[in-house]
């Protein structure tokens, strides 16, 4: 079968690229040095894009492929598709939903077990021989805390579920109340009012942009934490970094950035967060899981079947 033109918007791992490369011709625009003058000798030809989760497809740039059919994101999170375009022009839009559900859940367990219970500063007492001198300070216990789910979906539910093992009360807020045992809260105010940890898991985008801001910090208040494993966009940075210094709220667990890589000094220096680098979903077998999630969506387009993980 003729291999199809595809362009590609993201770092994508080796075990993607190898069967990209055995089905596509497949054109880096990430690490092209001249994007213009790539999309002035491909533009016309592409038919397909493969992005990550976190990478960006304007519109100006999906101006210039009039042969595109199909973007296919490696990740669930699509927030950098301009998807009402897409529905608009009869492209097609794939993701990777329920495959990595579970380790994004656990990287989010494991921020609330890593901010209550102080454990990578007990770690860094220990390696720095502290414990010759003392012992390390008491920290707090989850069991019979409220945690407040912020987009109950997928994730946000198999977090709620890590939570309740761990002994904690569970509460929500989305757009919708859903037929679940748990506390709905309409007001995401009133949520960060009531709760001792404010869990982030809704998606990204316009919708959502610093939903997280200085009124929600100041109501989850200085014995709440912020747990973000959604997107940076969600938590304005600048507030939290604010509500961090003064003592605001006590704490934060954060998995995602406003400008990835890029970290602000500020909050690097905040003794009272723990930060990851993105890493929700980085294990070997649930990459593999939707690294094939990709492949198998872009193949069944290209040989008229249906989509198996489609977004519109
Ligand atoms: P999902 O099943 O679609 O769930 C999203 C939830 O967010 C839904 O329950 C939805 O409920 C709620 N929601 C949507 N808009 C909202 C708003 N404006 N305010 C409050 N809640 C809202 O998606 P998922 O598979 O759980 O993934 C969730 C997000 O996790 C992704 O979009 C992605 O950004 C992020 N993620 C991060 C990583 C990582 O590595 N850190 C990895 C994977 C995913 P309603 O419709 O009722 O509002």
């Amino acid at each position: 079968m003729e291999k199809t033109p595809a362009l590609i918007l993201a770092p994508l791992p080796d075990f993607l690229m190898q069967p990209l490369l055995a089905a596509h011709v497949c054109h880096d625009y990430f690490h092209a040095a001249d994007k213009a003058a790539l999309l002035a000798q491909v533009g016309g030809e592409i038919r397909a894009i493969v992005m990550a989760g976190g990478s960006v497809a304007p519109v100006p740039l999906l101006e210039q492929l009039p042969r595109l059919e199909i973007m296919s994101v490696f990740g669930v999170g699509y927030d950098g598709v301009p998807v009402d375009w897409c529905k608009a022009h009869g492209i097609r839009v794939t993701n990777t939903p329920d495959v990595l559900t579970e380790d994004v859940a656990d990287t989010a367990s494991a921020l609330v077990l890593m901010t209550s219970r102080q454990l990578i500063a007990a770690n860094r007492f220990l390696h720095a021989g502290s414990w010759l001198k003392g012992a390390f300070p008491l920290a707090h216990a989850l069991h019979g805390k409220l945690a407040g789910i912020v987009g109950l979906g997928r994730i946000g539910k198999a977090i709620a579920r890590r939570l309740e093992a761990h002994g904690m009360r569970i509460a929500y807020h989305g757009r919708t109340q859903q037929d679940v045992g748990w506390e709905y809260h309409a007001s995401l105010t009133e949520l960060a009012r009531a709760v001792d940890y404010l869990v982030v898991a809704c998606p990204g985008g316009a919708a959502t942009k610093h939903l997280i801001n200085a009124e929600v910090l100041a109501a989850l208040g200085s014995k709440g934490t912020l747990i973000n494993i959604a997107r940076g966009s969600v938590v304005d940075e600048g507030a939290l970094i604010s509500a961090l210094q003064n003592g605001t709220i006590r704490g934060a667990g954060l998995d995602v950035f406003e400008n990835e890589p890029q970290v602000p000094e500020a909050l690097l220096q905040c003794a009272n967060a723990v930060l990851l680098p993105h890493l929700g979903s980085g294990t070997h077998e649930t990459r593999a899981a939707m690294a094939r999630l990709v492949v198998e969506n872009l193949a069944a387009h290209f040989s008229g079947q249906p989509l198996l993980t489609p977004v519109c």
